[in-house]
């Protein structure tokens, strides 16, 4: 399939090519679109032959649901059922914006799109393109990051044309992503809220409108409530440790990794913050990634992902990278580097 790729303006989004999209949305393909947290392949959510393509397109495996998006209430109460208070406040605050709430479906909602679980997930982006390309669909969208399966989410247009040429019809590219990391997935079906996957909203965030939120710390061999957090996403193929401590801890502990690592004859890239990188410079890496400084998370959380792919493409075989202190969008950053760097992290 020959995939076409416009550059569409973020802000104010051109009618024509909103009309294209909505036209492929509605005839059953799939379309990429950017969101404030990262790059969606959308396909219409009550068409269950579109939403098989996700999956195939993706290589996504059968019992990860995806995420529904909607533009306005009105297409929320056609999905979710059981608005609790908590779901008023949440939609209240955040929405549009990078929250997801798990909340018990209607029977819209097909078996496909929740892998067959009772409860569907749902989110109303902010970003105007995703906002106005729902809109001119009419329909809701279900839509999973626009990445390979087990490749870091796309936070570019270039990310998603990596993935996904020849596979899909259209990619509707506004440049880079605001936030960067997925949303947060909040449960809301029943008991105290808890939160599924860390995202875009932090925990002290919620807990400023919720009251108490609980955290679902996945046990080894536990079934995941959100069944995608069991797959070791975002790992990059270089082998990555993550390494926490002082500043002057890390630089020194790379620059001996990056010692061992060049005595075995391998490349060794680095993914840092703005604060160490002037120390690591002369520790010579073969790539080297500043990520954003450590005053700024946001900042980290924006340019995380486009540094893993870089890696991958320069063909580093080792990636060091540098965490971050947990807290607000901080503990969203280290659970994806933690997911990168599989059980590899150092305490120094
Ligand atoms: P992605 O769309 O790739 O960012 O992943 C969506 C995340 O939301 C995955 O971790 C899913 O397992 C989770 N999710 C989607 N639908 C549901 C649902 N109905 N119940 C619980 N988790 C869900
Ligand atoms: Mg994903």
């Amino acid at each position: 399939m020959q995939t076409k790729r416009s550059y569409i303006d973020g802000v104010h989004p051109e009618a024509e090519l909103l009309k294209e999209g909505a036209e492929w949305l509605r005839a059953g393909e799939l379309v990429a679109f950017p969101t404030e947290t990262v790059y969606g392949l959308g396909a219409n959510a009550l068409d269950a032959s579109a939403c098989a393509k996700i999956f195939a397109a993706k290589g996504r495996p059968q019992d990860n649901p995806l995420i529904v998006h909607v533009c306005n209430r009105v297409m929320a109460n056609l999905l979710v059922e059981g608005w609790t208070p908590a779901a008023e406040l949440c939609v209240q605050h955040f929405w549009p914006g990078p929250l997801t709430l798990v909340m018990p479906k209607t029977a819209n909602v097909l078996d496909i799109v929740t892998a067959g679980l009772p409860n569907v997930a749902i989110r109303m982006p902010s970003h105007p393109v995703a906002l106005r390309l729902i809109e001119e669909t009419g329909l809701p969208i279900a839509a999973p990051s626009a990445n390979l399966s087990g490749k870091p989410s796309p936070t570019s247009g270039s990310h998603v044309w990596r993935d996904m040429k020849s596979k899909i019809p259209l990619i509707l590219d506004a440049g880079a992503c605001l936030v960067g990391l997925e949303s947060t997935v909040l449960d809301l079906s029943g008991g105290i809220p808890t939160i599924l996957r860390p995202g875009g909203i932090s925990k002290e965030q919620l807990e400023a409108v919720l009251g108490e939120i609980q955290v679902d710390e996945l046990l080894e061999n536990q079934v995941p409530k959100a069944p995608g957090m069991k797959y070791r996403h975002y790992a990059p193929q270089g082998e990555m440790i993550l390494m926490v401590g002082s500043s002057e801890r890390v630089v020194q502990r790379m620059g001996q990794e990056i010692y061992k690592g060049h005595a075995r004859l391998k490349k060794v890239g680095v993914l840092c913050t703005l604060e160490s990188a002037p120390f690591l410079h002369n520790r010579l890496p073969d790539l080297l990634f500043v990520l954003g400084s450590k005053n700024r998370p946001e900042e980290v959380a924006s340019n995380l992902f486009e540094g893993l792919r870089l890696c991958d493409e320069r063909g580093m075989d080792i990636i060091l990278a540098e965490g971050v202190e947990e807290g607000g969008l901080g503990t969203a950053i280290m659970n994806r580097l933690q997911k990168a760097a599989g059980r590899k992290i150092q305490y120094i």
